[in-house]
């Protein structure tokens, strides 16, 4: 028996079956673009740890920042102390991510509690209660979190969920389209938005929206340009807090810091975390000053949020990326991807559609041409093929039927024409 297969059982024997493995692979060490397995095989990442390592595995100037951090102090709670990585990380993130006039930012740990605290400011500052989300949402596994995600199969059981949570269709071009121009489409869809007023929920008892700019776990679904201008101007015409949830968007993933800087839409809150601190578990709620100090003290926060260390190896990845111009990376691998998959689309009927913003692009996989009939089991061998020849993938979509791709942007170009052409050498076989 393999290590990596030792291993692999000794957990099935110790962690519940719920804290699922969606790829069957070890590590025993990552830089890069590369992880090491425990049998000394390499596996180039196609993954990033979910979205998690733009900066790539272990960079020099984080690994180091977290061990001068660790020296000085890991914990000391910031309800108890302040300390100025915090400080310094939320300056940060508000000239990054400036929410107009005056921004604010709270620290978490995880993308799933920077959506709690979200919505426990955005129904303090509005006195409402009602969230309106999507169809392929995902924003996590807390409570509230779970509720806003679509998935049925992300809550089997789960329940009961939170209340006054309303659903509305995705924008989903692709899927939905039928036929359509984007422009019709959209109009149709801002038609269905605001018709919700009367048919789904009165706005006068809707604190928030939560959307994702670019769905994560749904597929990489782009909302169309035209449908979030339409959204914030309805968020504004009813005193709605608009949230883009950019957990997995953020940090130079579509090119940009943020998905929004394609949209110039600002929103009213922004949710970040994944790969803000290049693995170290970080998130944070950024916001309008006035929105986010409606939240009472004691409401929001808690024992771990902004740890220490977490916020130095979130400056020091934050400067990584600047330094290494990932932002302009991202743009060349989309750019490379997008031509791949395109060339691949051509040659083989079961890619349906090939579609992303930035670095962050997918392939669905599909039967018979038909975008409603999706090809799951085709997606399950592709990537159990490439992990086979050492490449590690992680599919998404609400019918895991969409191959994602989010491998770090310091790959080199080598390394990503041989993952490209791995996976053009096995999707045939897979099908
Ligand atoms: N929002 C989005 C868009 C995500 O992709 C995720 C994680 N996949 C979350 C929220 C939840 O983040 P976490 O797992 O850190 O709680």
């Amino acid at each position: 028996m393999s290590r990596t297969q030792d291993l692999l059982a000794r957990r099935k024997t110790i962690v519940p079956h719920g804290v699922s493995a969606f790829v069957e692979s070890s590590v025993e060490s990552a830089h890069g673009a590369v992880i090491t397995d425990t049998d000394g095989r390499e596996l180039l990442d196609f993954g990033g740890g979910i979205g998690v390592l733009n900066a790539g595995h272990t960079p020099e100037p984080v690994v180091r920042a977290i061990q001068e951090q660790a020296e000085k102090f890991i914990h000391t709670c910031f309800h108890v102390t302040t300390y100025e990585v915090y400080l310094e990380l939320c300056e940060k993130l508000a000239e990054l991510f400036s929410h107009g006039e005056r921004t604010k930012v709270m620290l978490t740990n995880t993308g799933a509690e920077s959506v709690e605290n979200a919505i426990k400011i955005a129904r303090q500052s509005t006195a409402r209660q009602g969230v309106i989300c999507f169809t392929d949402a995902f924003h996590g596994r807390s409570m509230m979190a779970m509720t806003l995600t679509s998935k049925v199969d992300y809550k089997l059981g789960c329940g009961p969920f939170a209340p006054e949570v309303y659903r509305l269709q995705f924008p989903n071009f692709y899927r939905y389209g039928n036929g359509m121009s984007e422009e019709q489409f959209v109009q149709q869809e801002l038609q269905r938005l605001r018709e919700s007023t009367h048919n789904v929920v009165d706005p006068k008892n809707v604190a928030a929206v939560i959307i994702e700019l670019v769905q994560g776990e749904g597929g990489f679904n782009v909302a169309p340009k035209g449908y979030i201008e339409g959204l914030r101007t309805f968020c504004d015409e009813h005193g709605i807090v608009l949230i883009f949830d950019e957990v997995q968007t953020g940090f130079c993933r579509t090119g940009k810091w943020g998905a929004q800087h394609h949209y110039d839409v600002t929103p009213d809150i922004t949710l970040l975390a994944k790969s803000i601190a290049a693995g170290m578990p970080l998130g944070a709620v950024v916001g309008k000053a006035d929105i986010m100090d409606s939240a009472k003290p004691g409401t929001i926060g808690g024992t771990y949020l902004g740890n220490p260390v977490s916020c130095a190896a979130a400056l020091a990845t934050i400067q990584f990326m600047d330094d290494n111009n990932l932002n302009t990376r991202a743009a060349e691998i989309s750019e490379y991807i997008f031509s791949r998959l395109r060339d691949m689309q051509q040659k083989f009927p079961v890619i349906g559609d090939v579609r992303g913003l930035g670095a962050m692009q997918a392939m669905e996989l599909i039967k018979n041409g038909d975008p409603l009939q999706p090809d799951s089991e085709t997606c399950s061998n592709l990537a159990k093929a490439c992990l086979e020849r050492g490449l590690l993938l992680v599919t998404a979509g609400t019918h895991k039927n969409v191959i994602r791709f989010l491998p770090p942007l310091v790959i080199s170009d080598e390394q990503l024409a041989w993952g490209m052409g791995t996976i053009e050498e096995l999707v045939v076989g897979s099908a």
